[in-house]
Formats: structure tokens, sequence, C-alpha cells
């Protein structure tokens, strides 16, 4: 019997945002291979192994899982969010293009899922409604220069900004360092919106400035979203403000270029 593999996002939050098709995958699985908190928000279930494992042990778990697959086995990896989105599917995709010839093999399916900018956005607006870019800050997989070219670039080219990965204990000055450099391009007034555990029974939203960002707490469960030029805020009476970028290109933008 040849075995399958699942990669499967489970959304941000609670199993509210775990699609049917994710559930399927989950449900069809003997082992299961994830992050352990991520395992943890999954109900048990008889005949099902766990394998949990520590954050930075991507490459082993994805390793571990093709190698139970290939056993004849059917297999999940979850991730938080989308898999392929700064998760398990690439780290599959790595050990599949150096492993050995039987892992091509497998049967590999990947179950997309909510990933956490779309679960932020949606709670306050529409901040991504236009163009956009999505970058993680950590420079563990790469080198915090080319971290910070990509900002520049993207906040030169009128981009709002997805910022996975903002803060984490071992990269304590990264996110402060950010926020300066994208000062350089940006005004002090651009909104930047902060989604903390969104989805969770401690979700906490907030809308500050791009001056005053700095002064906003993050930390490791933390997605930050900065705005353009055009993002605008909409006070409502009794009610968090709504925060969108317009689909129209601005009228300097469309003269600069003609
Ligand atoms: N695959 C995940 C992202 C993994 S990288 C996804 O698609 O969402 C981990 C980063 O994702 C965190 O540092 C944080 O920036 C963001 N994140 C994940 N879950 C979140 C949540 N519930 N609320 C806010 N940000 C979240």
């Amino acid at each position: 019997m040849s075995g399958r593999l699942a990669v499967v996002g489970l959304g941000p939050g609670d199993e509210r945002y775990l699609t049917p098709e994710a559930a399927a995958a989950l449900a069809d699985a003997k082992a299961l291979y994830g992050y352990g908190p991520y395992l943890d928000r999954l109900p048990a279930r008889a005949g099902q192994s766990r394998h949990p494992s520590d954050n930075r042990e991507e490459a082993a778990r994805a390793a571990d899982a093709l190698r139970h697959a290939a056993q004849g086995e059917s297999v999940a990896v979850v991730s938080g969010g989308d898999p392929g989105v700064f998760a398990m599917a690439a780290a599959i995709c790595e050990q599949i293009a150096v492993g050995p010839q039987a892992w091509r093999a497998l049967d590999v399916m990947f179950v997309p899922g909510i990933t956490a900018m779309l679960a932020v956005a949606a709670r306050i607006g529409a901040p991504l409604g236009h163009d956009f870019c999505v970058l993680s800050l950590s420079d563990n997989l790469k080198p915090w220069p080319l971290i910070e070219r990509r900002l520049d670039a993207a906040a030169q080219a009128g981009f709002a900004i997805a910022l996975y990965n903002p803060v984490s204990r071992a990269r304590p000055w990264q996110f402060a360092t950010a926020l300066e450099r994208v000062r350089r391009h940006l005004p002090p007034t651009i909104p930047v919106i902060f989604g903390r555990a969104v989805g969770r029974p401690d979700e906490r939203i907030a809308v500050t400035t791009l001056e005053n960002a700095a002064n906003e707490p993050a930390d490791m469960a933390t997605l930050v979203i900065v705005g353009t030029h055009e993002t605008r805020l909409i006070e409502r009476p009794g009610r968090s403000p709504l925060v969108y970028t317009p689909r129209t290109v601005p009228r300097a933008m469309v003269e600069a270029i003609a």
C-alpha cells in the first residue's frame, strides 16, 4: 500500500476556522505531526497517534512525517493558518526534493487554511483591499539586510504590508528596526493594525499609526498590517473604526506613472 501525506492548515484559531476539507483530512489520518500547541487544539481520536515537535524543528518534522507515510500509513502534518504561508508545505516540498525517490511516489495533498493576515483584516474592514505584500520578519532563515531591502521596496512601491513573525524572544530588536525602515518612506500618520491571537479567546485587535506603532505590544502571536497612503479609518458611533484601503489607484500615482 502506498502511503498518504496531507499537509493541513488549521486556520488561525478554533474549529470555526477549520475548513470541512481540513477536518476530513484530519479524520482520515492515522498519525498527526505538528508543533505541540497546534496538535493540542485537535480532539483526541481513537487509533490516531500524535507526534508533537518543537517550533524550530520543521525540517526534521517534515522528514519524520514523510518516512512514516512511506511505510504505507495515512499521515497528516498540521500548520496554524495556511500551510503554504511560512509553514510546513514548503518544508515538506524541500524534504521531498532531497529525499529518497520513494517519497515522490507518495500521495501528497495540501489543504489550505485561513491565514492570519486574512483573519486579522476581516476583523477590521479591508486594510488589504488593494495591492499588498507579505513578509516574515524572522531572520532565522534569511539575512536581516535582505528583509530591510524588501521592506524598502514594498514601502516605496505603495503596497500595504502584512508582517508575520514580528517578534520573538530570540529576535527582540527586529520589529522596531523594521518600523524605522518603513518610516523612511511613509508618513507617520499611516494606519497600522495589530492583531493578536485572532480567533482565540484572548484575541486583541488594535489600530495605531506608524509613528506610535513601536509603543504597541507585539509578540509571536501578533500579525501586523502596515497600511498605505490611501488606507483610511471610518469612525463609527459606539463601534470600533473600520479600516480600509480603497481599490482605486491614487491620482498622484497615476500622474507619476503617466
Ligand atoms: N502558517 C501561518 C503563519 C505561520 S508564521 C498562517 O498562515 O497564519 C507564525 C506567525 O503567524 C506569527 O508570528 C504571527 O505573526 C502569525 N499568526 C499566526 N496565528 C495568528 C493568530 N491567530 N493571530 C495573529 N497572528 C497569527
